[in-house]
């Protein structure tokens, strides 16, 4: 029975079962014939010796018949077995190949059909190796990588160096007259940049890597630090004015967020904040008032950066 567990195929094992069977029942004949023959004639018949010799040899001459017979039919089966190639991979079983000592038929059945699981998992493996290795010769370059190419950096935009982000914030510091950017970082990595635009606003940016978290405009007159002498990210503005700033400058940041172009939507969102350093003097874009329900026009339009009263907003 130990060849049957290095047979790869399943059906090759049912043929080889068969096999083994008559071989066994081939040694159980060959043993009876010579226990005939070492038996002699019994006691009983000794009276009658020669009809018992004529007995002992029609009884041997009959098994040796059948002999001839199981031999033959041994030699067929044994030719039409495959012989285990070379090229044919052995399957180890592991402690599983014990299944196939179980002198119990229905597991030996459950270790047939293991066997045929095993054959198809390598010759699914063995097909997608080469499938693997032709599409590796037809690489479709120009629309799988280059997608992955450009998508990849929108994972690493919250994870640069301080100088990248202190650059970029010195560069925009730069671009505005009226508008300053003080950068801070009392929570470790994350920059913390306090805007202070003109005599009217003061706004606390917070920044994750290049990407922008959380924005909170106040008024000048009131203080960018808390009781506890820390930048103050999250008290909002006492001003209802202010307040609606702080929302509209939220809906901002959340527009120009473009993860690939983190650079971009930074500067694009500080461009639009500088717009409100004529938050007092504006007119409505659409009524052409000043003042409309006892607020200014608060709300700047993202593209063109036109002011708007929140009922005039287009
Ligand atoms: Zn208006």
């Amino acid at each position: 029975m130990t060849n049957t567990n290095q047979d790869p195929s399943g059906s090759n094992v049912e043929t080889l079962l068969t096999t083994l069977n008559g071989l066994r029942s081939l040694r159980s004949s060959v043993t009876h014939y010579f226990r005939n023959v070492a038996d002699g004639p019994g006691p009983k018949e000794s009276e009658e010796r020669s009809d018992d010799t004529t007995n002992t040899s029609e009884t041997a001459s009959s098994i040796l018949e059948n002999i001839k017979n199981q031999l033959r039919d041994l030699e067929t089966q044994v030719g039409g077995l495959n012989p285990p190639t070379t090229t044919t991979a052995v399957i180890n079983l592991g402690n599983t190949g014990l299944l196939s000592l179980d002198p119990s038929p229905d597991k030996l059945r459950l270790y047939h059909q293991l066997l045929d699981c095993y054959t198809w998992t390598e010759k699914v493996h063995f097909y997608s190796t080469t499938m693997n290795q032709l599409l590796l010769g037809n690489n479709p370059k120009r629309s799988v990588n280059s997608l992955a190419k450009r998508r990849r950096p929108a994972q690493f935009n919250h994870n640069v160096s301080q100088q990248q982000v202190d650059g970029m914030i010195q560069g925009i510091n730069q671009m505005f007259q009226v508008m300053t950017l003080n950068v801070s970082r009392p929570f470790g990595n994350n920059a913390v940049v306090q805007v202070t635009l003109g005599r009217v606003l003061r706004a606390v940016v917070t920044l994750k890597g290049l990407l922008i978290e959380w924005v909170v405009v106040r008024a000048f007159n009131e203080p960018f630090l808390d009781e506890e002498g820390k930048v103050d990210l999250y008290t909002p503005s006492q001003y209802k004015v202010f307040q609606k700033v702080t929302d509209n400058a939220n809906a901002a940041m959340l527009n120009f967020c473009s993860p690939g172009f983190s650079d971009l939507s930074v500067r694009s969102f500080f461009t639009w904040l500088h717009s409100y350093q004529s938050l007092f003097t504006d007119v409505c874009k659409r009524c052409g008032n000043h003042l409309h329900n006892h607020m200014p026009p608060t709300w700047r339009e993202f593209r063109t950066l036109d002011p708007f009263h929140e009922e005039c907003k287009p």
